[in-house]
């Protein structure tokens, strides 16, 4: 459903990305691991075209990308994004909108659909993630824990055929991180296609199907949870790993 091929990306004269090879299958959740400043994020902003990158092919469903140095139109850009939804470590939500304004804003303008349907398509929505009792509420009174699961209604409103959630629990309080990935685990156990960046080592053992671990902008180590997080082979894995205990 995504493959991913020779992906190259740089920031100026600086290499963040080199020949990122990998495919997710659908119904698959992948965890993308690795020390800070190994290019996570990048990769993830790469799969949504928050950032184009120098060269390589993305294919996510019927559509596939090569990348050049020719910048891309706008409608390569949208095209391809419309598979996924991205969900930050910083939730972003509209400050001066309310729950449920923020969770039909998007699907308003690039869907068909009526206003109406639109707000009881959101509702069931945040029903599922928790959230129906503050639809009218404006994100400032909400916890960390609370708007990100309104971040993550938010994307599940365009039905994306991937969900790209980058370090989703990092700038929550402990207590709030468990109610986040609960709504994660259960958007995997209904067969949603993800991929998460993540330093919940616990939570990537118990949901994901593979883990793709990340080193100074190279995929170096890749399999079950299992294989690379219990039993790493690459030195670098290793004492990542040993840091987290
Ligand atoms: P973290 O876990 O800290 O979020 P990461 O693995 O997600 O790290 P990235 O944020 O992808 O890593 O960063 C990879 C490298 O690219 C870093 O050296 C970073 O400084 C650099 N970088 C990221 N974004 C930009 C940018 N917009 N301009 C220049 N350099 C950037």
């Amino acid at each position: 459903m995504i493959e991913i091929s020779n992906l190259n990306k740089k920031f100026d004269e600086t290499t963040v990305l080199e020949s990122i090879d990998f495919s997710v299958k659908k119904g698959e959740v992948v965890a993308l691991i690795g020390a800070s400043g190994s290019g996570k994020t990048t990769l993830l902003r790469c799969l949504n075209l928050l950032e184009t990158p120098n060269s390589g092919t993305i294919t996510i469903g019927d559509t596939t990308q090569v990348f050049s140095e020719r910048p891309l139109k706008k409608t390569e850009k949208l095209k391809l994004r419309q598979y996924s939804g991205m969900v930050f470590q910083g939730f972003h939500l509209f400050p001066h909108k309310t729950v449920i304004e923020n969770i039909i804003e998007a699907p308003l303008i690039v869907k068909k659909e009526s206003k109406e349907t639109l707000i009881k398509k959101g509702e069931a929505l945040l029903d599922k993630v928790g959230m129906i009792d503050h639809l009218d509420k404006f994100p400032d009174a909400l916890s960390g824990g609370q708007q990100q699961r309104v971040a993550i209604a938010r994307a599940l409103m365009m039905e994306p055929d991937v969900m790209l959630f980058d370090e989703p629990t990092s700038a929550l309080d402990p207590q709030l991180v468990r109610e986040v990935l609960k709504v994660i685990e259960e958007l995997a156990n209904e067969g949603q296609t993800m991929i998460i960046v993540t330093h919940e080592m616990n939570f990537a053992k118990r949901v994901a199907d593979k883990v793709l671990f990340m080193d100074d902008g190279y995929i170096i180590e890749e399999g079950s949870p299992e294989k690379v997080l219990v039993h790493p082979e690459k030195q670098q894995t290793k004492s990542f790993l040993q840091l987290l205990d």
